[in-house]
């Protein structure tokens, strides 16, 4: 079986690689079988450039080949923000309460028709031999005026998708497993995997 390293220590993200991945002959090695490996900043201004920081700090230090994902909220009204802020949208770190809190302040008053946004995932593959791939998903929905749902995490109480009457939050996880950004772009990423 051929390795590959997921640069990444969410347990949720190994499960979801790790079923995809691993019908392709692939074993998805956790970032926490590499101990000694650095902190890795995140210091890009776009999601690509941060998983690519991720993912070629990865392949250097372990000389695996390595995979990262980046993800965000994009909201239309507020010209693309919180984008690559929004875990620290609020301030601090994956602070999902006030991160929510912010954004419905500044979506108040804003008209149903402008509060479009989008959540994106990029996600990048680099070989230690310095191959670089990436693979963008997204998905569409607005910004409702107040939480909804106790499921996902992050923004998706206030993230509506038209086409199911639901936000992220009240969708089962499962077909938001299905739809999500993150899905699609893994989707993109397995095909380039299957021929690499
Ligand atoms: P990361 O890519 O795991 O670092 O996620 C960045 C941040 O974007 C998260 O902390 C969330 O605030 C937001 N985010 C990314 N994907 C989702 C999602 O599927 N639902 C809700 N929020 C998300």
């Amino acid at each position: 079986m051929r390795k590959i390293v997921l640069a990444s220590r969410n347990e949720g993200k190994l499960r979801e690689f790790k079923a995809l991945l691993s019908p392709l002959g692939w074993e998805v090695i956790p970032l926490t079988s590499y101990p000694d490996l650095p902190e890795i900043e995140e210091t890009g201004e776009t999601f690509a450039a941060n998983a690519l920081i991720k993912a070629r700090t990865v392949a250097f230090y372990t000389g695996e080949v390595a995979l990262a994902d980046d993800s965000g909220l994009e909201v239309d009204y507020l010209e693309g923000a919180p984008g690559v802020r929004s875990a620290r949208f609020a301030g601090r770190q994956g602070d999902d309460a006030a991160n929510i809190a912010l954004l419905l302040k500044l979506m108040e008053g804003v008209p149903w028709e402008k509060r479009k946004a989008c959540f994106r995932c990029v996600i990048a593959v680099v070989t230690p031999e310095g191959k670089e791939y990436l693979a963008e998903g997204t998905v569409e929905g607005y910004i409702l005026e107040e939480p909804r749902g106790k499921g996902g995490f992050g923004y998706d109480p206030v993230f509506y998708l038209p086409e199911y009457g639901q936000t992220f939050a009240e969708l089962p996880l499962e077909v938001k497993n299905q739809i999500s950004h993150r899905a699609r772009a893994l989707a993109k990423i397995k095909e380039i995997l299957r021929v690499y």
